[in-house]
């Protein structure tokens, strides 16, 4: 692996991704920006290989296709230069469960999840061989709280955070940094997606505010980073309280609240 390692960044043509992009080339890494929005990829990157000088490569992908993801995958398992994976592409669907089509729910769970696994799949092998290197995925708070409505989203989110902290375990030991990031509301387009207006939404977090914070987190080396969430020890208790049932979680015996009653 090179001494700056290069970045591949998905979702990387507007939004979170593109923030991204900007930092890393700003730090001095070369990239690879996955989407599937070319003209705002090619801007971006020209843009950046004036002002940084790093080298940007574009790989048009649409992620829910499984042979657009391969090609994907492909890269990041023969590309020993990539050091990095930004596993940010997301996206949400508006409206209430009963409302949400099976085929946009079942984009939702292709993008936010399978895609995030194959391609964290495809670059921890060469990762753990090397003893180095990084995967950023992606969260979001809302993953923390079903009482926000927005169930299957939230649920691709929980997934993430599960992930970060299961591949943390595996390939921690192996050198490889896993970093789960936790967003709130963020000023990106995906709001617009949902239909929702982001500028009559309180509490919007800038989004370089958000990813210069995340960067705070990475280099940290910290496993999950919250930037809205002020009071790190609320995150401390939960993970806590989940870390003391573990060990309570085995057991032959049927918990006295469940006999049958006789
Ligand atoms: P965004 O502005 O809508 O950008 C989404 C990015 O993903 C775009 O670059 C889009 O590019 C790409 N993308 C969408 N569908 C894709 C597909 N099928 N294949 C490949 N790329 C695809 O969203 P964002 O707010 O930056 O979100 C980035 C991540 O942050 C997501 O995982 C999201 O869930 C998470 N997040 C966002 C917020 C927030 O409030 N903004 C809060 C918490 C978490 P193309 O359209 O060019 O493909």
């Amino acid at each position: 692996m090179s001494e700056i390692p290069a970045v591949l960044i998905t979702g990387a043509s507007t939004g979170i991704g593109a923030t991204y992009a900007e930092r890393f080339a700003r730090r001095g890494h070369d990239l690879v920006l996955v989407a599937r929005d070319v003209a705002r990829m090619e801007a971006l990157s020209s843009r950046l290989r004036q002002e940084t000088g790093v080298k940007i490569d574009i790989i048009k992908a649409d992620l829910t296709q499984t042979s657009d993801l391969a090609q994907v995958e492909t890269r990041l398992r023969d590309d020993a230069r990539i050091g990095i994976l930004v596993n940010n592409a997301g996206m949400a669907v508006g409206g209430a469960f009963i409302e949400q089509s099976a085929d946009d729910l079942t984009r939702l769970m292709a993008l936010n999840t399978t895609a995030l696994v194959r391609l964290a799949n495809a670059i921890a092998p060469r990762l753990a061989q090397a003893g180095e290197g990084s995967i950023i995925n992606i969260g979001s708070v809302v993953g923390l709280a079903p009482e926000f409505n927005m169930t299957v989203y939230g649920a691709t989110k929980a997934f993430v955070l599960f992930l970060s902290q299961g591949l943390q375990q595996e390939l921690g030991p192996k050198g490889v940094y896993v970093q789960a990031v936790l967003p709130a509301a963020t000023r990106t387009e995906i709001w617009d997606h949902v239909g929702a207006d982001v500028n009559s939404m309180s509490n919007v977090m800038e989004v370089g505010d958000l990813v210069d914070a995340a960067l705070v987190g990475f280099d940290r080396r910290e496993p999950v980073t919250i930037p809205p969430l002020h009071d790190l020890g609320l995150w401390e208790a939960l993970d806590g309280a989940r870390k003391a049932m573990v060990p309570n979680l085995g057991n032959a015996v049927p918990a006295e609240r469940y006999r049958p009653v006789a």
